[in-house]
């Protein structure tokens, strides 16, 4: 029984609507299916892009160069991603599941006396890069303080405050916020993506991409007393015809809302990407939905905060094929580690904040031997380069590279011409972070609704932390449970018990 209306919800004859083919999504369908036993077929994903994966892809070639957008590494001791992965057999009727898989892969890696990675910051000093390690982070007693008022503050209360409103300049200089800030890994689009979406169309599940949905059509409900919403209509858009599909009280729209991803504009080697002139463009792609919902309802939040400060939410991010292993050999040199056995490495007196990461060759399944891949990002790419008098959103391939290879002291005569490295602008790459007041994140289930949910990076899951990975499953799971009427838990995101009793004390105050 769904918990605000008297519809009673059938796996067998609902039908579920999922909007986007994202993780989110993805782990919504894996979860009808295992804890609610929906038949796959009643289950139908809607994308408008041409394959799933949403934010999480990745394609290329040798040949062309490689390109990883956002980078991404589920962090695989998260709760809900493990479980999610656990319930997915590696191929058809398997008893391994993709977890095991994972797991497997770790064991062939495992960390050998001096195969775990310690540099996390290479510094450049009198000319000279210079490793530093993670052991000898400093902030002062000041900071910490304040990084303690920042953990207990209740969230309602931090509102808008943005990290500058609790510390100093100094504090952004320390080690301490480098990892803080920087600290994602790697893309899991082939391992994790490319098996859940293999193993959701044997069970049935049917994909229709290249299909935007315009429009939700919420009319109040009979069934409800109290003027509740439900979901009776979708408006599809498909090579510019539309389509209605008509919504049962019985069935459900689960909705991932917006995407970090939208707006990505991707450059070649030789060419920067193209600007994004019109911010109406980002807004059109996949946030049009959000806008549209929220017209209509404040129950829905507030997508205008997150998508209308795109110069503090850019971030660009970079792939660099390399076609001999001198890159690699030069960074083992400096810094101990093997390839894939550390995070980031990040570059604090960069201008444009750079990071990298030197993953486990090979990246892709159909890299040669004798390729290897790397990837990396600017937190503030609007500066100047330290050696590329341009912002890093202005520059080719070639010339991230060069200001790389600088910071690294590496010679770049004989690193340039070996390597192709693929830029990509992402200007909402990091909007769910940005200053919010509680509200402009809808709820999981909006209030006063029947048979939609919120998914993703901008829907509320309270003491729980956005963009990653973890954040879009658990919400993706909580969905389907209160959808469904399922009486199981989600587990709760890890935090202190310190952070719990004072949030308790701070509701009692307010
Ligand atoms: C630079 C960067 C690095 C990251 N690194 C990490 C990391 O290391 N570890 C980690 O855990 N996470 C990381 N993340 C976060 C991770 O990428 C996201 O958590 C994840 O992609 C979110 O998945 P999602 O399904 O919620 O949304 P998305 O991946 O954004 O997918 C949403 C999909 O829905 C589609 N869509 C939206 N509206 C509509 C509509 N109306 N009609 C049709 N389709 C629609 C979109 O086009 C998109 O394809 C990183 C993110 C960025 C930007």
């Amino acid at each position: 029984m769904n918990p605000k209306t008297s519809t009673v919800r059938e796996p067998g004859t609902s039908q579920a609507w999922l909007v986007g083919s994202g993780i989110a999504s993805l782990a919504a369908a894996v979860y009808l299916i295992n804890d609610t036993q929906m038949p796959g077929s009643n289950i139908h994903i809607l994308d408008r892009h041409p394959k799933s994966g949403g934010g999480i892809t990745s394609s290329g070639d040798s040949e062309n160069g490689f390109l990883i957008r956002p980078g991404s590494s589920p962090y695989f001791h998260a709760e809900c991603v493990e479980k999610l992965l656990s319930l997915v057999p590696m191929v058809k009727n398997s008893d391994k599941s993709l977890l095991d898989s994972v797991r497997d892969f770790e064991h062939s890696e495992s960390p050998v006396p001096g195969r775990v990675a310690n540099t996390r910051f290479i510094r450049t000093k009198e000319g000279h890069a210079e490793r530093s390690d993670a052991n000898h982070l400093s902030i002062g007693p000041h900071n910490r303080l304040q990084l303690l008022k920042v953990l207990l503050e209740n969230e309602k209360s931090l509102g808008r405050k943005s990290i500058q409103d609790f510390f100093g300049d100094e504090f952004f200089g320390t080690d301490f916020w480098a990892l803080w800030s920087t600290t994602t890994r790697f893309n899991f689009y082939e391992s994790v993506i490319l098996p859940i979406s293999a193993y959701l169309r044997a069970e049935g599940v049917s994909f229709h991409f290249n299909t935007k949905v315009v429009d939700i059509i919420l009319n109040s409900s009979v069934e409800s007393s109290n003027d509740a919403k439900t979901v009776s209509e979708l408006v599809l858009r498909e090579s510019n015809e539309e389509q209605r599909v008509k919504i049962n009280p019985c069935d459900l729209a689960i909705v991932t809302l917006g995407s970090p991803n939208s707006g990505a504009q991707v450059g070649t080697n030789f060419e920067p990407p193209p600007r994004v002139s019109d911010p109406d463009d980002i807004t059109y792609g996949d946030w049009s939905l959000w806008f549209h919902l929220a017209s209509r309802s404040t129950n829905f939040g507030s997508p205008l905060n997150f998508n209308s400060s795109t110069p503090q939410s850019t971030l660009v991010t970079f792939t660099v094929t390399l076609y001999d292993p001198h890159f690699i050999h030069l960074y083992r040199a400096l810094t101990h580690d093997v390839a894939g056995t550390g995070a980031l490495v990040s570059f604090p007196d960069s201008n444009w904040l750079l990071s990298i990461s030197v993953p486990h060759q090979p990246v892709f399944s159909n890299q040669p031997a004798n390729v290897y891949v790397i990837w990396g990002y600017g937190l503030r790419p609007e500066k100047l380069g330290n050696t590329i008098d341009r912002p890093m959103t202005d520059c080719t391939g070639e010339q991230i590279m060069a200001e790389l290879l600088s910071h690294l002291n590496f010679p770049a005569e004989s690193i340039l011409p070996k390597s192709n490295t693929i830029p990509c602008i992402l200007p909402l790459a990091t909007s769910a972070l940005l200053p919010r007041a509680h509200s402009d994140r809808p709820e999981v289930i909006p209030q006063n609704t029947t048979n939609i949910a919120l998914v993703g990076q901008f829907a509320e899951i309270p003491s729980d932390t956005t963009l990653n990975v973890e954040y879009s499953v658990r919400g993706a799971q909580i969905a389907v449970h209160k959808l469904m009427g399922l009486k199981k838990s989600v587990p709760r995101p890890k935090t202190n018990i310190l952070i719990d009793i004072f949030d308790l004390l701070s509701e009692g105050l307010t």
